[in-house]
């Protein structure tokens, strides 16, 4: 029926120009056109980066909408980060029109509307429990940890909560329960899982009573909700074509509602990935599920090897760099893009230069006629974003941090420099205000409130109202509480030393990492801690402590980060399924591409092919010698994708304070 309604539409030009006409074969390779005229049953469609795989996707929900005349809300587009949705949503919308709904999401948004429709159904329990309206209903980050902590000292277990959150978390994603992994945990006779098992218990008790669910929650209750036979038909009924886009970085649990949704193995299934491409192991996906549905479904598979994205230099390196992986699916990329200009490696002395020449060649490509948006930097942690900011900033380019706060619009920098701030001028309220309670010592809102009454009425700064005798605390603690402040602030006025020095007695006087290792779940609180090592490096790069001040400042108050139609900076993970003419992939070096603390090489080298295929034309490949006192040597895949690996510069062309460029036009 499918195939008859588009033969029909073949001798139509463009359906309706100005809404998304449909020329298919010019905008199709016959590959492509292939996928997304695929009339109804299971599609796969493999390929490598810029294959053109979620182009397929998005005019196969045109096609199906304009051509095979499927109602909208029949078809549901799922992918696993909230950027690829986006991505995913504005193709669509480019395509269609905004006015032709179509649900197009990430798969945890669409099990938390799921959710809100069924949840009615049961009762009891934690879903029944659960209560969406309320403020922060799922539980993420900190108050996840919290949670946990909390549930390991109510079952009494000597166990590192981070290590049941993180064990509970896999073992929800590879669908194990509870009972199940206490039956487990019993046959192993393995005390380090019983415990775990107690304190999931625990954990349970806890999220029942404060109404909350966790993301993992969300995908397990839509997986259960979903086998029962009532919910499973109306949900059939509604939603009847199903797409999926970046597959490959499917876990278990999620593998199970697309069957259950969408059952093999005729379902109306169109799946879209890229082995090459899967990321998110290290958070349970689990790719071998994406393979294995040639097994289970009668898929017809699509393989799309052209590369339209980038130029052939680009894919050449992407693609000896991919041959180093032993586990994947075999195939070739080719560029269709043609020649162009070799990528660029350059190894720079430190991260300062590194940064430096790396906008030093944003210049030149915006000189040369790109603009900013077409530009992305992009590394593989996060405080490598400092000096890249700070030299943007400098040089007058705007740029938007993607995927998280500037560098110094972070929680734990604006805590350092509230205090460091104070040190140099107490008469800061908002710095006092921002650090009253911070690490936790009871002053909080309350005790705000009357330290500012009271300042205001006296016309002192609150500062000085902290150690007033004449101030009426709410709370007969407080005032010893605010007098130990008083005294640690006067104590960092009185230092007398460089900006670092005045860092560091700042993080050990206030017992901040220990304040932060208690607030945050370990991973976050590891990278918390590179960003407060990448503070002190800055300030060391300011000796005089005022002018470290007055640094920070502009560099916060400019509010450049996001800027819209800036120069992207952003993570590697948050830049999958996006392209820029113009990449810059920073931190090319071993301990951070491939990361120290990774478990396993063929992910990051996954990464670094992510990463690579990211730019069209334009791909700098930099490192730095050492990072932060640290020497380190140039990423092996650097090597392994066949490029030139020159020694470093000396730094001679580039001033480190970088006179003030021009704005760029
Ligand atoms: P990734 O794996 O990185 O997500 P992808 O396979 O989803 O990549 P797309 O983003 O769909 O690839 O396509 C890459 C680029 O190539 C896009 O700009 C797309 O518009 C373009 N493109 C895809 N197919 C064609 C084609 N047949 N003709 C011209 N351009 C194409
Ligand atoms: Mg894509």
């Amino acid at each position: 029926m499918l195939r008859r309604a588009f033969r029909a539409s073949r001798g139509r030009r463009a359906v309706a120009p100005g809404r998304g006409g449909m020329d298919l074969e010019r905008h199709l390779s016959p590959a492509q056109l292939r996928a997304v005229t695929h009339g109804e049953g299971p599609l796969r469609v493999v390929g490598g980066p810029g294959g053109g795989k979620t182009r397929v996707l998005t005019h196969r929900i045109a096609w199906l909408v304009r051509e095979a005349r499927v109602p909208p809300e029949q078809i549901l587009a799922l992918t696993f980060t909230n950027r690829a949705a986006e991505e995913m949503r504005q193709r669509i919308a480019a395509l269609l029109g905004e006015e032709i709904p179509i649900h197009a999401g990430t798969i945890h948004s669409w099990a938390y509307r799921f959710l809100c429709i069924h949840r009615g159904r049961q009762r009891d329990g934690l879903l029944g429990a659960w209560n969406p309206n309320q403020k922060n209903s799922i539980l993420a980050d900190a108050r996840h940890y919290f949670a946990w902590q909390k549930a390991v000292q109510a079952a009494g277990v000597d166990i590192a909560p981070a290590f049941a959150l993180h064990t509970v978390s896999r073992a929800k994603n590879d669908g194990t329960g509870l009972a199940e992994f206490e039956r487990r945990a019993r046959e192993a006779e393995d005390v380090k899982l019983a415990h775990t098992a107690a304190a999931w218990r625990e954990y349970e008790r806890w999220k029942l009573a404060a109404r909350v669910l966790d993301f993992d929650d969300l995908l397990l209750f839509a997986a259960e909700l979903l086998a029962e036979d009532s919910v499973q038909s109306a949900a059939r009924a509604h939603t009847r074509w199903l797409l999926l886009d970046e597959s490959q970085d499917i876990n278990r649990v999620q593998w199970r509602i697309v069957r259950l949704l969408c059952p093999p193995p005729r379902g109306n299934l169109t799946v879209v990935g890229d082995y090459d491409q899967s990321i998110y192991g290290w958070r349970g996906a689990d790719a071998a599920a994406f393979l294995e549905l040639v097994r289970d479904y009668d898929a017809v598979t699509v393989k799309l090897e052209t590369n339209y994205r980038s130029t052939e230099p680009i894919v050449r390196a992407a693609n000896r760099l991919i041959e180093a992986n032993r586990a994947r699916e075999d195939k070739t990329l080719r560029a269709a893009g043609g020649d162009g200009p070799e990528p660029t490696v350059r190894i720079e002395l430190d991260a300062a230069l590194e940064a430096a020449r790396g906008v030093e060649q944003i210049r030149r490509w915006l000189g040369g006629g790109y603009r900013p948006a077409d530009v992305a930097v992009l590394v593989r942690a996060w405080w490598l974003t400092r000096a890249f900011e700070e030299r943007l900033l400098k040089g007058r380019v705007p740029y938007r941090v993607v995927g998280g706060p500037g560098f110094f619009a972070r929680r734990e920098v604006q805590d350092l420099l509230a205090y460091f701030t104070l040190a140099v001028d107490p008469t800061r309220d908002d710095c006092l205000r921002r650090i009253l309670n911070v690490p936790r010592r009871f002053l909080g809102a309350r005790a705000w409130r009357a330290l500012e009454r009271h300042a205001l009425r006296r016309e002192m700064p609150a500062f000085a109202a902290l150690s007033d005798p004449g101030l009426r605390w709410p709370h007969r603690g407080m005032r010893d509480r605010a007098l130990d402040l008083f005294a640690l602030l006067q104590r960092l006025r009185r230092f007398d030393g460089t900006s670092r020095e005045l860092l560091e007695r700042v993080i050990v006087r206030t017992g901040y990492l220990r304040f932060l290792e208690q607030e945050c779940e370990p991973a976050e609180y590891r990278n918390r801690r590179d960003n407060v090592e990448e503070l002190l490096q800055a300030a060391e790069e300011h000796p005089e402590p005022a002018d470290f001040v007055f640094y920070a400042e502009q560099l916060a108050a400019e509010r450049k980060g996001d800027e819209r139609g800036g120069v992207t900076l952003t993570s590697i993970h948050g830049a999958k399924g996006l392209e820029f003419p113009c990449v810059i992939v920073a931190g090319c070096a071993e301990r951070i591409l491939p990361h120290e603390r990774c478990e396993d090489v063929e992910e990051e080298r996954r990464l670094a092919y992510v990463a690579v295929t990211r730019a069209e034309r334009e791909l700098l490949l930099t490192c730095a010698t050492e990072y932060r006192h640290r020497a380190t040597v140039p990423s092996r895949f650097l090597y392994e994708a066949g490029l030139e690996v020159a020694e470093p510069e000396a730094a001679e062309p580039v001033g480190r304070d970088g006179a003030a460029a021009a704005p760029v036009p």
